[in-house]
């Protein structure tokens, strides 16, 4: 759930970790606005409800988030949401902001099977590092991706992965800038036959 600046709360799926980062915050006036990684504690808690869970539950014990890596992180993400923001336009990334994202590319968490009870969880300590790392590598596999899209609503800068069998999907959610499109829609259409 997302909620935006104007309150309301809606459904999002940014389809892959490395975008679904992208909703901690970023650089410029929008990404300030939605920044929520001010210190270590900020991070390892957002994480608790991320997608890593997918994978396998992610403890608050288990995480291990310093400040050097809380800066690693963000410089990362803020290099992401540029050069994914490019990508979806057609446009080539910053050379530098390339960099960045090469240069977290590393170990990521290891994912680990109880053997007595079948049940999965987390190699301790996840680090910073590893977060990045794991953002880094899904990043990469976008370059060049046609299901690599930013939300096509006025003033949203949402990006996701289009996971989609159709790979159709043009809105961050159908509940907000999808029904926005479509009572504009409505309003044009019934504008011009009255
Ligand atoms: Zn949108």
């Amino acid at each position: 759930m997302l909620t935006g600046l104007d309150g309301q709360r809606y459904h999002f799926d940014a389809g892959v970790f490395c975008l679904e980062l992208l909703l901690t915050g970023g650089p410029g006036p929008i990404g300030e606005a939605y920044e929520i990684l001010f210190k270590p504690d900020d991070l390892a808690e957002w994480l608790l409800d991320s997608r890593l869970n997918d994978t396998a539950p992610v403890r608050r014990e288990d995480l291990d988030i310093t400040e050097s890596d809380l800066a690693h992180v963000t410089q990362f993400r803020n290099a992401l949401w540029h050069a994914a923001e490019a990508m979806a336009k057609g446009q080539a990334p910053e050379k530098s902001h390339l960099e960045v994202i090469n240069g977290a590319v590393g170990e990521p968490p290891r994912p680990q099977i109880d053997v007595a009870t079948l049940q999965r969880h987390w190699a301790a300590p996840i680090t910073g590092r590893q977060i990045a790392a794991m953002a880094a590598r899904e990043a990469i596999d976008l370059v060049g991706s046609t299901r690599l899209r930013q939300c096509a609503g006025d003033n949203c800068a949402l990006l996701f992965l289009d996971t989609s069998r159709p790979g159709k999907r043009r809105w961050c959610s159908m509940e907000r800038c999808g029904n926005r499109n479509k009572v504009r829609e409505f309003r044009s259409r019934s504008g011009a036959t009255s």
